[in-house]
């Protein structure tokens, strides 16, 4: 990083602490230690204090620790020549910025000037905050930009509030420029209204004021994602994941503005800037870049979005329930449950295709079959969803990319609840969303609506039929698994070594933080829906989403598949969680897993192999678990030596745990799995010059235990009995 923005941060942060301290001392010295102190109507006491620390500030006194943890945060001021190489020190400098301008802040409320004059807000109370934050969680507002200073002139100003409105963002307004101008009186002068209803909301004259814009998102992470206070870690990562905000900085940057910012970017909210300060671009604490300077008036509402990674699109979806992100992770129990399709029980697949334009016909809904007025309570159907799309940008290559959106699109409504992908999904629409009217067409119109809105920029039509008839449904179900095995077999060419370049998946960090898919040609992602080529297509489409290109950089260990630049994206995308990932290992680093794996490999050492157990199989299985007693010990995003989840794919890639013997491990599997990829795993066993190896892996019908594993390895020559112990 820049020593410019360094010492700039590291000087500010020291003028700020210094000026908390000197008015904390102003404040006791008029009105005693023990003098109350508080921001008004919240139980969240001084909520960045109290959320990063854990300490409840209520009378003067208690401000004193503060200021020496402030004090203590504080880096020396880094000599011209020194070069700072990483962050570390000006995000510690931001910290105790945002500590002593939270008790500058305060003490405004006690010895005045009084933060609330003029059109100036000063702190939200917990009613707004509820009110308001709640739509950063479910998704109807995008984020906040916290906008420091003025710009060039009113016109100016009015123009970037209302591109920022159109977009659904919030405006957070602290900050003056040089001259003592701020964008909050710009906008009133010219008759902009003002306030938490138009989403324009003036904290503060002072750049000191965007502690409130903090405070909002830290109380954000505390009411709705439930962090416990003094859990920084996890209230800086709410923040990032969650709150998509951005620093804006209109005018220049001075030494106290550069404190703040740095302050903001510890929450993962990057700084873009109009003026020509240096970039800090190399990505890591925020989603992409810290800070991007030298933006015109013109772009700076649209490269501060993209920069934050902002999803702004809100689409009106004609349904009779409510629909949002939120709802992507509620859950609908059984006894809730009025329908419910596939999980094993019934039949159901979902299938998306590109067709010609003129095939298409855009918004035709149909439903095949009975719909759920035609069903009682607590009734199953089979169901295949089938989606054809059109679109002069369309590739045949994007199709799972959409189709794997279908999850995420349909989980969406508030009381259906969507689970799997391809042909092992499991759906569930509850007794509540029926009462209010909700039918099976209503999943088209999600999709219609979603796909055109998210990917309008690659499909102009969508066509979706539903169907229930089971005859139907299985005719169909037979087409699109052949559409599958088409789509699997384009990558099966490819090697990892043939290729510099990885893709990463982080769809599943909605619900498994700090989980990382690496795709590579040879080891597809787990959920089986994504391969190397899904994740360039998936790239190509959007280069700010889910799936990033990662070069693997120098190769640690050709074995088990180790490289440097592999290890490196990792360590950031999973929160600094993960710092080495072994691609062919099943014992040492392996890959994490978030919860969708097609397949669970476990360890048997008995029988010195690994049992492979796909989510079809319920019963129990020889290492004593069932799938899904296994589920719970995988998932989740943590590396759990001895266990992997994968797709379906990689058991039969040459880079199966191919670190610990590969596929000659594999000694017992269930056997319909077996059944399913018996061609693939013929070919393969032939490879490793084991022709009859089928016939030698268990399967329930010969083995339900360890033990019974390995009579029956034993009686059939099993070739993983002669090779090296595995622990
Ligand atoms: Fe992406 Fe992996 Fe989740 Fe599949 S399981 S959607 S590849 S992160
Ligand atoms: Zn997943």
């Amino acid at each position: 990083m820049s020593k410019i923005i360094a010492t700039s941060a590291i000087k500010g942060a020291h003028t700020i602490v210094g000026k908390a301290e000197a008015k904390l001392k102003e404040a006791i010295d008029a009105k005693g230690p023990n003098e109350t102190v508080e921001f008004p109507n919240t139980g969240y006491y001084l909520p960045v204090i109290y959320g990063i620390t854990g300490i409840k500030i209520e009378k003067l006194s208690d401000m004193e620790q503060i200021i020496k943890m402030a004090k203590d945060l504080l880096p020396e001021v880094p000599s011209e020549h020194l070069w700072l190489p990483y962050l570390g020190n000006t995000l510690d400098a931001g910290i105790a910025t945002l500590f002593a301008e939270e008790i500058i802040e305060a003490l405004n409320y006690v010895i005045g000037p009084s933060p609330v004059y003029d059109i100036w807000l000063g702190a939200a109370d917990d009613v707004i905050m509820r009110e308001r934050g709640i739509e950063f969680v479910d998704g109807s507002a995008p984020g906040f930009a916290a906008v420091v200073g003025a710009a060039p002139d009113n016109e100016t100003a009015v123009k970037l509030a209302r591109q920022m409105q159109e977009k659904s963002l919030y405006v957070f307004l602290a900050g003056q420029s040089p001259e003592g101008k701020t964008m909050a009186e710009q906008l009133a002068e010219e008759g902009v209204q003002l306030g938490w209803d138009t989403r324009l909301v003036p904290f503060s004259k002072d750049i000191y004021g965007h502690i409130y814009s903090l405070g909002f998102a830290t109380r954000a992470a505390m009411a709705f994602g439930g962090v416990t206070p003094g859990d920084y870690k996890r209230i800086l990562l709410y923040n990032k994941n969650r709150i998509f905000a951005f620093v804006m900085a209109i005018d220049e940057v001075d030494e106290e503005k550069y404190a703040t910012a740095a302050g903001a970017i510890s929450y993962g909210f990057p700084a873009i800037a109009h003026t020509s300060i240096p970039q800090i671009l190399p990505t890591g604490v925020c989603t992409y870049e810290h800070v991007v300077s030298n933006v015109s008036f013109d772009e700076i509402v649209q490269k501060s979005i993209e920069v934050r990674g902002l999803k702004i699109v809100i689409t009106e979806i004609p349904i009779p329930v409510a629909y949002g992100p939120a709802f992507e992770g509620e859950r609908i129990r059984k006894e809730d449950t009025y329908l419910e399709f596939g999980g094993q029980k019934t039949v159901a697949f979902e299938w998306l295709t590109m067709k010609e334009i003129k095939e298409v016909e855009d918004g035709k809904i149909e439903v095949i079959g009975k719909n759920i007025d035609d069903v009682e309570e607590h009734s199953r159907l089979p169901l295949g969803v089938v989606v054809s799309v059109a679109g002069r940008k369309m590739q045949e290559d994007f199709e799972s990319i959409l189709e794997r959106q279908l999850h995420h699109f349909i989980n969406g409504a508030e009381g259906v609840w969507h689970m799997g992908q391809r042909d092992i999904i499991w759906v569930r629409i509850s007794k509540a969303a029926k009462e209010k009217g909700f039918k099976l067409e209503h999943f088209g119109e999600i999709i219609h609506a979603k796909i055109l809105a998210d990917y309008g920029s690659i499909v102009d039509k969508v066509q979706v039929t539903i169907y229930t008839d089971e005859a139907k449904v299985k005719e169909l179900e037979e087409k699109a698994r052949a559409a599958y095995r088409v789509r699997d077999d384009r990558v099966a060419g490819m090697t990892d070594e043939s290729i510099d370049i990885y893709y990463s998946c982080t769809l599943c960090q909605s619900f498994a933080p700090n989980h990382v898919c690496v795709i590579t040609p040879q080891r597809l992602g787990l959920c089986g829906a994504y391969n190397w080529l899904d994740g360039k297509a998936a790239y190509e489409i959007n280069p700010t989403g889910a799936n990033q290109p990662i070069v693997k950089g120098e190769t640690l260990d050709s074995v088990k598949g180790q490289w440097k630049g592999i290890n490196e994206f990792l360590y950031a995308k999973s929160n600094q969680n993960i710092g080495k990932m072994n691609a062919y290992s099943i014992l040492e680093d392996p890959m994490t897993s978030c919860g969708c794996f097609e397949c669970i490999v476990a360890i048997l050492p008995l029988a010195n192999g690994v049992m492979v157990v796909d989510r079809e199989f319920a019963d129990m299985t020889p290492c004593g678990m069932k799938f899904s007693t296994l589920a719970g010990t995988v998932g989740g995003g943590a590396q759990v030596s001895g266990f992997i989840g994968v797709g379906k794919q990689y058991l039969v890639s040459e880079k199966f745990i191919s670190a610990e013997g590969g596929l000659k491990r594999l000694v017992w599997m269930p056997k319909a799995l077996k059944e399913q990829i018996r061609s693939y795993l013929q070919k393969r066993a032939e490879a490793i010059g084991e022709p009859d190896f089928i016939d030698k892996i268990a399967d329930e019908t010969v083995a339900t235990t360890e033990e019974e594993v390995l009579a029956f390895m034993e009686k059939a020559g099993h070739p993983a009995l002669a090779m090296e112990p595995m622990i």
